[in-house]
């Protein structure tokens, strides 16, 4: 990490790599929220001798436990599975779950650190967790699905509760695994407590709006960032990184807001079609028939598929990264501002390596973090937390309206905020300080927690 921190701020970073050995993406998450936090420690010493940021580096809880569980054949698997619950000064710990082989501590560590500021930048009652596993969805049946699931929340459902801990979904989590989930915790605990899990099925308790939320709401956050520099989203050319949840309705949002979408992918390839993504395609091939994206040039001919193609290359206005973790680093950013490149917002959680972040932040251009211009997701969550607790259920555009005033909030505190403590335009600093503060003045409230 090359950016130096503040005298004070090192020591606590070098603690942090201490305590917890081999957790890079823990690590790069803390690194970057400190590099910000310089200037709030100088107008807030209090904060410091409360030991206040050592004690938000350390979460509160973090459950580790087995996942036995037959496949089709009856053979037996065994996975691990995590709950990181990291900070409950504002609410009920809150954050997603994650499926993916490359789950391990260190990735739920860093996730359940980021939500704790996001979710304050929310301002809705919701402190940050994540939890997740190893399990790898690709290629199972329903039926192993379902019981893997089963047997995850056989352990789990002790931790949660809807004022303890509500999770959601997230990379390999959709709306099929929470119901799943949501099934065996019922049947466990015999209450249909509809609170305790978010990205529920519009039918049993789900909210309008939740699927399309984070994507949405990232969008929202663009056109906001846009707005500043007095620009907007129209005749724009936009190029979205995954094809999954966020990266569906985020294209979806850009093309109503005028952008012509040209280039999305998945983890193994990349489609570029320069009349403009056919979005119904996309979502029946992904969410339908759950194929690789491979499959949209079988019907879309003058589109091109390129195998471990870099999505970067191409030429476009706005760039939105909603696929995974450092999927764009310092040479995939010089390569978006060398074609044309003036906007990128992160509809993913940390995918810009600290690299890549400064490269956007050395050349000007207006660069959104996860923290900030993906909240909607969670926001929306805290939404339907809303809606389950006065059994209720709103309609898509109240909802949709709710979501785009608080993105546009998000957007207005972390401006102001950035200024306040003299970086201007620096959305990195201005959603750092705006949760921190937030965070801080409640843990100083309850006594030493
Ligand atoms: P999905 O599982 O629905 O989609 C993930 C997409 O990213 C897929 O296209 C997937 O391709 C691709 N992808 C995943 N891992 C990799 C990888 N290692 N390399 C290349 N591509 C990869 O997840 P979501 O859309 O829900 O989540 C995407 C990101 O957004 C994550 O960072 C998540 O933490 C973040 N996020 C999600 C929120 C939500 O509400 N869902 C809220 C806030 C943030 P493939 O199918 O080939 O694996």
């Amino acid at each position: 990490m090359s950016v130096r921190l503040d005298e004070k701020l090192e020591p606590i970073y070098q603690d942090v790599l201490r305590r917890n050995p081999g957790e890079n993406e823990f690590h790069q998450a803390v690194h970057e929220v400190l590099e910000t936090l310089g200037p709030v420690l100088v107008k807030y010493p209090e904060l410091a001798d409360q030991k206040i940021i050592q004690r938000i580096c350390e979460p509160e809880r973090q459950i580790i436990f087995r996942v036995p569980w037959q496949d089709d054949k009856g053979e037996i698997h065994i996975n691990r599975a995590f709950r990181v619950e990291f900070n409950s000064a504002l609410g009920p710990y809150k954050g997603g779950m994650r499926f993916h082989p490359s789950v391990y501590l260190g990735i739920i560590k860093f996730l359940g650190f980021e939500q704790i500021f996001k979710n304050a930048l929310t301002d809705l009652p919701i402190g940050g967790g994540k939890g997740g596993s190893d399990f790898d969805p690709k290629g199972k049946s329903d039926d192993e699905i379902m019981r893997f699931c089963q047997s995850l929340m056989t352990e789990l459902y002790r931790h949660l509760g809807e004022y303890t801990d509500v999770p959601a979904g997230d990379i390999g989590v959709g709306q099929r695994e929470i119901g799943y989930l949501f099934g065996q915790y019922k049947r466990i605990t015999n209450r249909y407590e509809s609170g305790v899990f978010t990205g529920k099925g519009l039918d049993w308790g789900g909210s309008r709006a939740r699927k399309e939320a984070t994507g949405y709401g990232t969008v929202f956050f663009v056109q906001e960032m846009l707005k500043a520099r007095k620009e907007s989203l129209d005749g724009k050319t936009c190029i979205v990184s995954g094809s999954g949840n966020v990266a569906i309705y985020a294209m979806e949002k850009a093309m109503q807001l005028g952008a012509k979408v040209i280039a999305c992918s998945d983890s193994t390839g990349i489609i570029v079609d320069e009349k403009g993504i056919d979005l119904k395609l996309v979502k029946r091939i992904k969410e339908v028939e759950r194929r690789r994206i491979k499959a949209y040039t079988e019907e879309r001919k003058h589109a091109k598929y390129v195998e471990d193609g870099n999505i970067w290359e191409v030429p476009c206005d706005v760039a939105l990264p909603c696929a995974t973790q450092n999927e764009l680093n310092g040479k995939d950013a010089r390569a978006l501002l060398k074609n044309g490149c003036t906007a990128v917002a992160e509809g993913a959680n940390m995918p810009c390596t600290p690299e890549a972040i400064r490269v956007f932040q050395d050349a000007g251009i207006a660069y959104g973090p996860g923290k900030a211009a993906n909240a909607g997701g969670v926001a929306t969550s805290a939404l339907e937390m809303q809606q389950n607790a006065s059994r209720d259920s709103w309609t898509f555009a109240y909802t949709e309206k709710r979501l785009e005033e608080i993105m546009v909030n998000i957007h207005n505190n972390c401006y102001e905020t950035a200024d306040e403590f003299g970086a201007p335009g620096n959305y990195v600093a201005g959603a750092n300080i705006t949760g921190f503060l937030k965070v801080s003045k409640a843990m100083m409230a309850l006594g030493l927690i």
